[in-house]
């Protein structure tokens, strides 16, 4: 493939296990959303299953129906809604939604059939969520759709801003206070969930019934890479691209637009087809690094839209040999914090904008 990710779902299932047993027996939803952190939605989704994640979530019904379409029946969740969604098929189809406020939880109610929902409540993130002072009102609503029997309330949930333990610790404190006032509802239900990936490894007292794990079940780390290595997560997907070209330049030749990289001695260049049209960042022109034949090098001037080059000195390179941006660091190549690093940005950035034009290959 001349442009490549490569998938590892194995490093999925494995790193859904590892994590199961890191946050001691509470539930688990593996976050699928953004094509599966873009290493594909459905088998990433499937994998994330054998694994053992009791629920699946998602952003928005769209990503929830196709999930659907492809076959996979585990419980699922959407949480971010059009304001004109129609939410019959993604009643019929059994999705739970989440819910924000209270003119959406009346459309909610309003659906055929009876919606699952979860309520959601802003602990402090500010964004989706009913804000303190609208929940008692949120509340007495969900418990009066329960009551006709409109809706199911299967879970409170929220999302924390990780800005440092003490921030996540206050919001925990009032997810607990929301969770009580449902309660003074008789609002009640089986699941509240607030912590993602960062919470669920470090702070146990936000585990609830259910944590939502996104970025760890890819085998990647929301803090960085040693915590990945810790708790001994595989990094399940590698970016590759075949060499299209190969060629001999004088000392003082210029690379890639605006010259930003000239040849410091007579070298070797390696064209790699890959560019910021397929998610590697431009930031990362002059930094990034691309390992060949087993030696890491540096991209040579600017990312172009659609490949970038390599000087590799007189290291010998060939037509057909393979450069990886990315992959698991033990195998020897770098990683995709690196590639963060270099391009002033996280790995979730870095893995969710590979593009279209890179073929998703997996490997079970
Ligand atoms: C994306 C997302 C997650 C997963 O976050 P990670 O840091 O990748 O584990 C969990 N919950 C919500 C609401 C999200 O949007």
């Amino acid at each position: 493939m001349m442009r490549e990710a490569l998938v590892d779902l194995g490093a999925i299932e494995a790193n859904v296990e590892t994590l199961r047993r890191a946050v001691g027996g509470v539930r688990t939803m593996v976050i699928v959303k953004a094509n599966g952190y873009g290493h594909g939605a459905a088998p990433a989704a499937r994998a994330a299953v054998l694994g053992g994640a009791d629920w699946l979530g998602v952003v928005d019904i769209d990503e929830a129906l196709q999930l659907r379409s492809a076959g996979i029946d585990t419980p699922m969740l959407a949480w971010l809604h059009d304001p004109a969604q129609d939410f019959d098929e993604a009643v019929a189809a059994r999705v739970d939604l989440g819910v924000s406020y209270l003119a959406q939880l009346d459309r909610v109610a309003a659906a055929s059939g009876v919606a699952q929902v979860h309520l959601k409540v802003d602990t402090g993130l500010g964004r989706n969520g009913a804000a303190p002072r609208d929940w008692a009102a949120f509340f007495e609503a969900a418990a009066a759709h329960q009551r006709a029997g409109r809706i199911v309330v299967r879970g409170i949930f929220s999302h924390l801003a990780g800005a440092g333990m003490d921030g996540d610790a206050a919001q925990v404190l009032l997810f607990e206070d929301a969770l009580a006032v449902a309660g003074s509802f008789g609002v009640e239900p089986e699941l509240a969930h607030i912590a993602a990936t960062g919470a669920a490894l470090t702070l146990p007292g936000s585990r609830f019934d259910l944590v939502r794990l996104g970025i760890a079940a890819y085998g990647l780390s929301p803090f960085d890479d040693t915590h990945t290595t810790a708790l001994g997560l595989i990094p399940a997907m590698r970016l590759s691209g075949t060499i299209v070209s190969v060629k001999r330049v004088t000392a003082g030749t210029g690379v890639s637009y605006g010259h930003d990289y000239v040849a410091p001695r007579d070298t070797t260049l390696a064209l790699v087809p890959l560019g910021y049209a397929d998610g590697i960042p431009r930031l990362g022109s002059g930094a990034g690094p691309v390992s060949i034949n087993g030696i890491t090098y540096t991209v040579a001037g600017r990312v172009a839209m659609d490949q970038v080059v390599v000087d590799v000195g007189d290291d010998a390179v060939a037509v057909g040999d393979r450069a990886i941006f990315f992959g698991d660091p033990a195998t020897g190549v770098p990683s995709v914090g690196e590639w963060a690093e270099a391009s002033g940005t996280i790995n979730y950035e870095i893995v969710t904008r590979i593009g279209p034009r890179v073929t998703r290959r997996y490997t079970p």
